[in-house]
This record gives structure tokens, sequence and C-alpha cells, in this order.
């Protein structure tokens, strides 16, 4: 026998009873992001490698182990693996920044990290995300909370956590960051592998470390001193006061987290993370903040920018399962040119039927019916000669005779 060929470690097919699922989520981001201004992007699944490796941070993960490269014409060619690179590097080639600001986007779509595949955590994963280009102040991060918020709580989810917490701005960090290693340099031989390596290009990063042994000696005081401290300057300090009392006002619970250090490079000031009690290990559903340099750093104009990113996947993991949609009837009949008839001028108005292609013997017809309708419309010979059509509610067995035309009433 030929051998059969599998689906790829770490990702999945979407079958057809789980898709109604995924359309929920993307149904409720484009009425919700619509309402707030957003407009779709959709761009490129794969991009110049460069774009990452400048885009999100040649000392992050992502880049440093998790990306799909491969060479096309001598090119380098990476799949994204998030999509805040490809919007700005569209936002910059189209001319955008000339639009008056603020710039409103959205995307959704997959993703590619090469991860260990587990719970919550795939090669290929989808996200669906929004950018904010153009406005500076507090309110625009302010906004994109209250958005990622209030899209969660079109979809039921109201009690999940949100975590902020400011990384300043380059100047004020790069004393937070000297401080932390030297407060760390002590405890450098015991600190993990990858710790040890993020030390001099990324030490903010070593915060977000997960190994436990790690998270021990961040947990002795003269450390917790030093992370704890508010070390941001005068203006970030306003910035941030100012996104907490905007949300306050909309009454967006937050706790800070002084930890909260987000794996990407390009964060400045606000930073935050949604997290769930209900997703074991891999909690965080939502991750965003502020990225004002990226722009630049891509070769666009100096353009402050906001956004956050949800795991399509973990979103569907907290959502109870969506009712597979039935049709609106099944016609039942020996005469398959009458049912074509039927069936196109039911689907002319808008239902969703259908009618059995083989012509199969009525009781079996009507079975069929049974498991894909709460309704079967049967046209038997009596009711052709007369133009009508029985219509049965199979849930109660009633049936009643009508014209044709008023079947839409009865379905
Ligand atoms: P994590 O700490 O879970 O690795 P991250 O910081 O790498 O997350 P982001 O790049 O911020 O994640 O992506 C935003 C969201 O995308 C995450 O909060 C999560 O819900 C989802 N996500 C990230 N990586 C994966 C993956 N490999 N599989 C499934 N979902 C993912
Ligand atoms: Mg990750």
């Amino acid at each position: 026998m030929t051998k059969i060929i599998n689906v790829i470690k770490g990702t999945k097919d979407i079958l057809p009873q789980d898709v109604e699922a995924w359309h929920r989520l993307e149904e409720k981001a484009l009425e919700v992001f619509t309402k707030y201004g957003y407009k779709e992007i959709r761009t490129p699944i794969f991009e110049a490698t460069e774009l990452f490796a400048r885009g999100v941070g040649d000392t992050t993960d992502i880049v440093n182990k998790e990306m799909y490269t491969f060479e096309k014409s001598e090119r380098s060619l990476t799949l994204r693996p998030e999509n805040t690179a490809g919007v700005v590097r569209s936002f910059i080639e189209n001319g955008m920044a000339r639009l008056s600001a603020p710039v409103k986007l959205w995307y959704k779509g997959p993703m590619f990290r090469y991860e260990r595949p587990q719970a919550g955590r795939q090669r290929q994963f989808h996200q669906v995300g929004v950018e904010m280009f153009g406005i500076k102040q507090p309110t625009a991060d302010a906004e994109v909370i209250l958005l990622a918020v209030n899209y969660l709580k079109s979809l039921g989810l109201n009690d999940l956590e949100v975590e902020i917490n400011s990384l300043g701005c380059p100047a004020c960090r790069e004393v937070y960051k000297a401080k932390i290693k030297e407060v760390l340099k002590p405890e450098f031989e015991n600190l993990c592998e990858d710790c040890q390596n993020r030390y001099e290009k990324n030490p903010l990063r070593l915060l977000d470390c997960k190994v436990e042994s790690c998270k021990e000696i961040f947990a002795k005081p003269e450390i917790q001193k030093v992370i704890q401290s508010d070390f941001i300057c005068e203006e970030c300090a306003e910035h941030y006061s100012e996104l907490k009392s905007y949300l306050d006002k909309m009454n967006v619970k937050y706790v800070e987290n002084k930890l909260l250090v987000r794996g990407l490079d390009y964060y400045n000031r606000t930073v935050f993370e949604i997290k769930s009690n209900n997703l074991g290990s891999q909690n965080a559903v939502c991750g965003g903040g502020r990225y004002d340099s990226l722009v630049r750093n891509l070769g666009g104009e100096d353009t402050p920018a906001v956004g956050w990113a949800m795991g399509m996947e973990r979103l569907n993991s907290l959502l109870p399962p969506v009712e597979p949609k039935k049709l609106d009837a099944y016609i039942v009949s020996n005469s398959p040119a009458e049912a074509f008839a039927f069936a196109e001028e039911l689907r002319a108005a808008g239902k969703c039927v259908e009618f059995d292609l083989t012509n199969k013997k009525f009781t079996k017809q009507l079975e069929k019916a049974g498991k894909v309708s709460d309704f079967a419309l049967i046209l038997g010979e009596d009711e052709i000669k007369s133009n009508k059509v029985s219509v049965k509610d199979l849930r109660t067995s009633q049936q009643v005779t009508v014209n044709r035309n008023e079947v839409l009433n009865q379905i």
C-alpha cells in the first residue's frame, strides 16, 4: 500500500466541525475593530529575513531560534513569526505616514515559529492583532488596551487579567539595564544558559525567564529592590500614570507587574499582557505594547506606534464549542429535476438547502433529512402535480402542505 503522508509536527488542520469557532473569532474581530476605526490589512506570509532580524530584533528567541528561513533565488526569506514587522514594512512602503493620524490597522492569519510543540504552542499558529500609528499620547495605549478587553468581552471572556508595565525610554532604560546587570553579576554563574547569553545583549529579558532557579534568584531581596525600583524618567512616568488613570476611568482592571518585559526588542514605555488562569503554563492570550522606534528602524519616518497580538488557538481553547449549523431545510423528492429547481429557488432567497443527488428511496432521504436539518420539504408526485410542498417539522413530526411560495414562512 502507498504510504500516507501526515500533517507536519506542530501544525494542525482546522476541520469543518471546528471552523465555525474560527469564524466566531474573525467575525467579532471585524465587528469590534471596525467600531474603533480599524481597517484590515493582509500582508504576505513570507518576507525578507532581514525584516525580522531588524524588526523583531536579533537578540530575541524568535529571531535566534524560532524562524523558518529558506533560500530562493539567492535571497533569504522567512515565514513570518509575527505580523507587526510586516505591517510596519507595508506602512512605510505604501506611504501611510502621509495619511492623517492615527492610522489604525488590524490583521489575522497564520504565524510560524520553530518551537517545541505542546498544549497552547504550535509551529503554525494564528494571531489576530491591531497596530495604531501616529499617536504618542497615552490615550492611544489606553484605547488599544480597551479594545483588547472589549474584543475579549464580545467573545464572552470577562475575567482575564490585564498586566501592565512601563519599560521607560531608551535613555532611562540604559540606567536600569546597568543596575540590573550590576546586581545580577554575583549570580551570573547560577543563571540558566539562556540568561547568561542574554546578560550582555538584553539584560531586561532575564526578568522574563521561566526557569525556576532563575526565578528564585530574582526573588532575592537585594535583586527585588532593583527590579521594583522606579527607574523611569519623569516624562515616561507621566505617560505611564496618565495611561493608568484612563484605564481607571474606563473601569479596566489591571495589575502592575515589574517583571513584565515582553520578548521583543522594540518596545518602549507601555507593555502589557492579558492572561487567563484556565490555560495552564501557556497562559498569555494577548501581548502588546508601544514601539515608537520601529518605523524609523525599518527605514520610515519617526512614527510612534502601539499594538497587540492575540493567539487565536488559545482564545478558542477558552471558549465553549460552537454548535454546528444545520441546513434550513432538506428537500425530499424522487424527481431530481424538480428538487434541483426548488433548491435553487430557496437558495436564491437566502436559505441553506440540499437534496439527495443519488435519488435514494423516500424513507432513506427522510432519515438523512433528520440528521442535517429540522425541516424536510417533501416534493412527492401529488405535491408536484398540485404545485405544492409538504413541510415536515422533523422535531415534532408535524406536517403541513402549503403553496410553494409560502414555504419561506414555514422554515
Ligand atoms: P509566549 O510567552 O507564550 O511564548 P510570546 O511572547 O512569544 O508568548 P507574542 O509574540 O507576544 O507571544 O504573541 C502574542 C500571542 O500569540 C501570545 O500571547 C500567544 O497567545 C500567542 N502565541 C505565541 N506563540 C505561540 C505559539 N507558538 N503557539 C500558539 N500561540 C502562540
Ligand atoms: Mg514565545
